[in-house]
């Protein structure tokens, strides 16, 4: 075991406190000792994180810090940093930070020299993550999904050859919508998780080829409720070389009404990043 420093030194310091992302056993000690101690809680909602603090019989005063005003009110509380305070600060689930606000605070205390201390806990993209079956080794968290469907398409397109797994997050009332999208983009045969509810009564975590993911979720009104995440398999060149995006393939048989194939296939993967030699065979065997 390593040290056991929990408490708040005397130096003034911004706490990064994760909180529950649903199962209120899953605040750590640490978290509490912090929250109790510190002059001052940086809130992104204080109503909801005063049932929270209510809950465990915290009454530090709380702060609201939320993405209409952080800009303005980091500054306010770099200086109480500054006058000798400490602070905790949280989001309404989760890590800080992530999806949520506190960039700008803590860009500012280390400008200005403030010490932060980040507690580790939860987080919904690694603990998604962690019982996706996807692979773990590489992997990148790309926030939430883009509102409209030609921003999803769009970074679809851009991720489409990665190798690393890749994560969203999605609110359910966009989810079938984005599914749609996803389809159209990377093809049926692309291995999708869903993680769903994560801690909660309804926890699901559901993987399989995103054709049958879109019919599942699209037959179940309940796989389209709640808090969610998509985790998207990297691309893998066996099973993914014939499942070339219908945007592309699109593109290039338009191209190919002015220009000669091997013409078309060189400018369409330049616009794509992808392989000529993939975007020419399609053409040879699909166009006439
Ligand atoms: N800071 C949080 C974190 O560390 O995960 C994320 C905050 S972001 C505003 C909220 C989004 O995270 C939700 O819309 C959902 O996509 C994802 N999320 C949060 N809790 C979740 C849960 N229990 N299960 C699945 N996804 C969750």
């Amino acid at each position: 075991m390593t040290d056991n420093k929990t408490l708040p030194t005397e130096i003034p310091t911004l706490y990064i406190v994760p909180t529950p992302i649903g199962n209120l056993g899953d605040i750590t000690q640490r978290a509490l000792d912090v929250l109790s101690n510190v002059d001052l809680i940086a809130a992104e909602d204080t109503r909801h994180t005063g049932k929270l603090l209510s809950h465990f019989g915290i009454q530090t005063k709380t702060f609201a810090l939320h993405d209409h005003n952080e800009q303005q009110k980091a500054q306010v509380l770099v200086e109480k940093l500054k006058a000798g305070n400490s602070i905790a600060l949280v989001s309404d689930a989760g890590t800080p930070l992530i999806s949520d606000p506190g960039y700008h605070l803590v860009t500012q205390c280390r400008q200005a020299g403030v010490k932060v201390v980040p507690l580790p806990g939860a987080c919904a993209v690694v603990t998604a993550l962690s019982a996706s079956g996807l692979p773990s080794d590489r992997f990148s968290f790309e926030g939430f999904l883009p509102a409209k469907s030609k921003g999803r398409k769009d970074k679809f397109l851009e991720i489409a050859k990665a190798e690393r797994t890749c994560i969203f997050y999605e609110s359910p009332h966009r989810i079938l919508d984005s599914l749609a999208d996803m389809l159209e983009i990377l093809g049926p045969d692309r291995e999708v998780v869903l993680a769903r509810e994560l801690t909660k009564t309804f926890e699901t975590i559901q993987g399989m080829p995103l054709g049958e993911l879109v019919e599942w979720v699209s037959s179940d009104e309940n796989q389209q409720k709640g808090e969610m995440a998509l985790l998207i398999h990297g691309y893998r060149a066996n099973n993914d070389d014939n499942a070339l995006p219908d945007e592309v393939t699109r593109t290039l048989s338009i191209m190919t009404k002015e220009l000669p194939l091997k013409k078309a296939a060189a400018l369409t993967a330049e616009i794509y990043n992808l392989k000529k030699n993939a975007l020419y065979k399609w053409g040879l065997e699909n166009l006439d």
